[in-house]
């Protein structure tokens, strides 16, 4: 006997679900809207970032989560995850980091082409947290700079999400020129980066 078939449809326009990114601040005519280089690219930026997951211990179950159906990453553009450095902008280092795998890190972080960023998820990677011990880096700012740390112990997929969306409005306002600034290039040299 056949099952009968049911859908999941929702009483709604369609339109209702779409959400469409903000455009930035302009002048717009009849036929034709201006911003700035700076502006239009951060929009672009801002919604396509490719995570790359360096996932060592129980943090990376949180971001599986995030990565699945029910909180799904997909609906910032971040989907595409990727295991290649270089076609990746954004490092997201998750669980404990033993000191021997500090150069490890470092090595991945200088194969991503600029601009990238890195998030901290999780105690462990931000603080060392409950390993406070000779072998544990006590956090990954200690090798390589990190833009937005992530508490909890592990976070849930919703401070993951709350982290990926304080990095977006980090890319999203970034200067072209802020990656060739003498403070950025400071920043650099004081991790031993040319
Ligand atoms: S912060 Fe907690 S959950 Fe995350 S890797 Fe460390 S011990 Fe595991």
């Amino acid at each position: 006997m056949a099952r009968p078939v049911s859908y999941n449809l929702i009483n709604k326009p369609l339109e209702a679900d779409i959400s469409i990114a903000e455009m930035p601040e302009g002048h717009q005519g009849e036929g034709f809207f201006a911003t700035k280089l700076n502006w239009a690219i951060g929009l672009a930026r801002k919604n396509s970032i490719w995570p790359l997951p360096f996932a060592t211990s129980c943090c990376g179950i949180e971001f599986m989560a995030t990565m699945g159906s029910h909180y799904d990453l997909a609906r910032f553009g971040s989907e595409r995850v990727g295991f290649s450095p270089r076609q990746c902008d954004l490092l997201m280092v998750m669980g404990t980091i033993a000191k021997k795998m500090g150069p490890v890190l470092k090595q991945v972080y200088l194969q991503m082409a600029e601009p990238r960023w890195v998030m901290a998820v999780g105690a462990c990677a931000s603080s060392g947290g409950i390993f406070d011990t000779y072998s544990v880096l006590q956090g990954i700012d200690q090798v390589i700079p990190v833009d937005v740390y992530v508490p909890g112990c592990p976070p849930r997929p919703e401070a993951i999400i709350d982290g990926v969306l304080k990095i977006q409005s980090l890319v999203e306002k970034e200067s072209l020129r802020r990656r060739n600034s003498p403070q950025y290039k400071a920043l650099l040299e004081s991790y031993g980066i040319q």
